[in-house]
């Protein structure tokens, strides 16, 4: 067995598999008709560079990058690289200077919030080179497609996932194709897809149409060669557990009491609880954060099973008839998850499972919030700090929530993930400040035909699998 694999996470299965092949779910589960994650693991004692200490990562964010390609040691994702393992060799790397992000201890919001000053912090991810955390798996999930040879890479997105997809893609010469759902995607993300080349499916559904739609295209047909780049790729998480080495290393070394994270497919909260595991397997913290997941109250599904009825992770055995009556409820009332934090809109997150398992990990508590508060709360962190897209706003109303409940003491040392850049979104800043609805009038506008040479218009397809494959063009 080689020292890095894949292995299903349901503790019934436990079947491996190399990290040459591709699979979004575990294909042992499937012939019992069951859809398991999979997660990326390691024999850490086979690996010629375990990490024995912190020291190793010790100022290597130091280090300027080369000719503008930037090095290992410069990306905020590589500098950790013994802590994920799964490539050949350096070579195999794929990185763009990803990661280089900022915690802040953020005093003003913490005045106003009820924190004591030094207590609470903001992990700036939207200072990403597409703007959003998403960077931090795409450099990893990329790394794997090129070990594999993809050439053609998909993704279903709410628009942050597109922006880095097709930004990686290009860089990476990939044809990059992204689906996006009808209406709610904010321009800023819609702007880098169509502006990095990626061929944009406008299918007429939302979302979770959209995944269903490209879980498709990549495993029912093969045969089109199509990599997916979901967070049902455990490669995307192995890169977003950087975001929490990037915290410990800016609290040195020192775990903060709490992360809280806005939760959506909820891959980011199930690769913190990753990350944790491991550094504790290998004896590098002996302490755990505890885990707050803010979902909005228009999406959320994981709010209903874990706070309201109670479903638990239990030993890999989570109570599945919650989770698929939730699910036939939602389908019969033909139910479509709605808040203006787009990028959490999502009604059946793919890590759901996974996410259970981060809260049992993480001693974990989640909650929900309602669309008006989490803009009063985008507001304050554009006052008191760099601003946000207003899904990363969802982690400090739910960390004010919380606090008001005491669940959260003023003297814990918190971080919020502030998940995406402020100009991600600038239609609901400009609406919250003005009342004006850009959006609206952008749909009304009059359009004329594109001119420009390089012109990259969505192309709108019926939510119809052969119109879809005929739209993406892409022949094996
Ligand atoms: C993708 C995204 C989220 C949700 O993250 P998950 O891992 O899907 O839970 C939250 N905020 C922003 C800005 C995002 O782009
Ligand atoms: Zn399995």
């Amino acid at each position: 067995m080689d020292a890095a694999f894949q292995q299903c996470i349901d503790p019934d299965c436990n079947a491996t598999f190399s990290i040459g092949e591709v699979h979004i779910s575990c294909p042992t589960c499937a012939v019992a008709g069951k859809n398991s994650l999979l997660d990326i693991r390691y024999h850490w004692d086979q690996l010629e560079h375990t990490p024995k200490s912190f020291g190793l990562f010790e100022r290597r964010w130091m280090t300027k990058g080369e000719q503008g390609s930037g090095t290992l040691d410069f990306s905020g994702v590589w500098r950790f690289r013994e802590l994920m393992p799964f490539y050949r060799t350096e070579d195999d790397i794929v990185s763009i200077g990803e990661g280089r992000t900022n915690l802040q201890c953020a005093n003003l919001l913490a005045g106003k919030i009820g924190f004591k000053p030094g207590n609470l912090y903001l992990q700036y991810e939207g200072l990403n080179p597409s703007g959003s955390f998403k960077d931090n798996g795409m450099a990893a999930a990329f790394t794997h497609a090129r070990m594999v040879g993809a050439k053609c890479v998909a993704c279903a997105s709410t628009g942050n996932t597109s922006a880095s997809l097709a930004m990686f893609a290009s860089l990476s010469e990939m044809l990059g194709i992204v689906f996006i759902g009808s209406g709610k995607i904010a321009y800023g993300k819609l702007s880098q897809a169509l502006d990095y080349g990626a061929r944009t499916l406008q299918v007429q559904g939302d979302f979770d149409a959209c995944l269903r739609r490209v879980r498709q295209i990549t495993t029912e047909n093969k045969e089109l060669g199509i990599y997916l780049m979901n967070s049902v790729n455990p490669f995307r998480l192995e890169g977003q557990k950087a975001i929490m080495y990037r915290v410990l290393e800016a609290m040195d070394w020192q775990p903060p009491d709490w992360i809280v994270v806005p939760g959506g497919n909820l891959g980011n909260c199930s690769a913190f609880g990753k990350a944790f595991t491991e550094l504790k397997e290998l004896g590098l913290i002996s302490r755990i954060p505890r885990l707050a997941v803010i979902q909005a109250a228009g999406a959320n599904p994981l709010y209903q099973l874990f706070t309201e009825q109670g479903v638990r992770w239990d030993d890999g055995r989570p109570d599945t008839s919650k989770i698929d009556a939730l699910y036939n409820k939602m389908n019969a009332e033909s139910y479509h998850a709605n808040t203006i934090a787009s990028a959490i809109e999502i009604g059946r997150p793919v890590n759901l499972v996974k996410s259970l398992r981060a809260l049992d990990l993480m001693d974990g508590v989640v909650r929900e919030v309602d669309d008006q508060t989490i803009l009063e709360h985008k507001a304050m962190v554009g006052r008191y700090g760099f601003g946000c897209e207003p899904a990363s706003a969802a982690s400090v109303a739910g960390a004010h929530m919380l606090i008001d409940e005491g669940i959260l003491s003023p003297s814990d040392r918190v971080v919020c993930i502030l998940t995406g850049h402020e100009l991600k979104d600038p239609d609901a800043t400009v609406k919250y400040h003005t009342g004006i609805d850009v959006k609206a009038i952008q749909d009304q506008a009059p359009r004329s035909t594109p001119h420009g040479q390089l012109a990259n218009e969505p192309i709108a397809v019926p939510d119809d699998l052969d119109a879809i494959i005929k739209a993406i063009g892409a022949t094996p």
